[in-house]
């Protein structure tokens, strides 16, 4: 991959990475499709799929994690992708080095999932140096990941451009995602307790009854079977402290449904 990349550099094309964990949906497919644009005619366009085990705090999760490369490989040829890079490892087995961010990645993913960051951190890093990208995108489905990446880049000198594409969704308001493949039909009808919440907290931004809101999601998205609120956050979207929920604040949700967690956010 360095060696491609460093070719490409010095004849000066365009490159744009788009990072992911692989089982692609739509939502990833907007975010290649975004880098297609950026990269321009003559650019180059990598997608890496990665499914990178210093990120889960939690081996149950890891070994679930969906895996459909053939169906992804579909996908980026489709979409114009140049190159696919998929490798099997990216770490020397006594790799002793990682990217430890401290200020707006300790909260909520943070302070759920020990040492999910600095695996997103490193990985994202090492993809950096071996795709040697102009520009990186992101989707604004995982905010506190993107305000990190963007931290990285600018606290290490990073050459890269990093962008954030607004987060994609089923018809019926479900963030897409690669966990919504684990979820049996039952499940995937329930988890669009995490859209109506947004919803619920919009309307009650409108309204003015702010109090108590955190608490009134939590019992809202509870009542749902299966569903286990792990938090819910009104936070500043630059910052990414929390705030008073409120207009021009950012809500963030980590759901259990079932077995499968997942997350979403949004402007309220
Ligand atoms: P993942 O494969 O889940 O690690 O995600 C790879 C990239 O795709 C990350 O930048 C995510 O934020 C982004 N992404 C995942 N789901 C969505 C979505 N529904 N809409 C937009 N971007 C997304």
């Amino acid at each position: 991959m360095q060696c491609d990349s460093q070719s490409w550099s010095r004849a000066g094309v365009r490159v744009v990475l788009v990072p992911t964990m692989g089982a692609l949906h739509a939502g990833h497919e907007a975010l290649i499709r975004r880098a297609r644009k950026l990269a321009g005619r003559g650019g180059m366009v990598v997608a890496s799929v990665f499914v990178n085990p210093a990120q889960f705090n939690n081996a149950r999760d890891l070994r679930a994690y969906p895996n459909t490369l053939a169906a992804d490989k579909k996908l980026c040829r489709a979409e114009g992708v140049d190159v696919l890079f998929a490798p099997r490892t990216l770490y020397a087995g006594n790799a002793s080095v990682a990217i430890e961010e401290t200020d707006v990645s300790l909260g909520m993913e943070g302070a759920s999932r020990p040492g999910h960051f600095c695996g997103v951190a490193t990985v994202v890093v090492k993809l950096f140096n071996l795709v040697r990208p102009d520009a990186a995108v992101f989707g604004a489905k995982d905010w506190q990941q993107s305000a990190l990446i963007k931290r990285v880049v600018r606290d290490l000198d990073l050459p890269v451009r990093v962008v954030v594409e607004p987060t994609v969704r089923e018809p019926d308001g479900l963030a897409c995602s690669s966990r919504n493949f684990l979820l049996s039909a039952a499940e995937r009808r329930r988890a669009t307790v995490l859209w109506r919440a947004i919803g619920l907290a919009r309307k009650a931004a409108r309204s003015g009854g702010l109090r108590g809101l955190k608490q009134k999601l939590t019992l809202f998205i509870e009542q749902q079977t299966g569903a286990r609120v792990e938090y819910v956050e009104f936070f500043d979207e630059q910052t990414l402290k929390p705030m008073k929920p409120g207009k021009g604040a950012r809500l963030a949700l980590a759901v259990f449904i079932g077995k499968t967690r997942l997350i979403d956010n949004a402007r309220i």
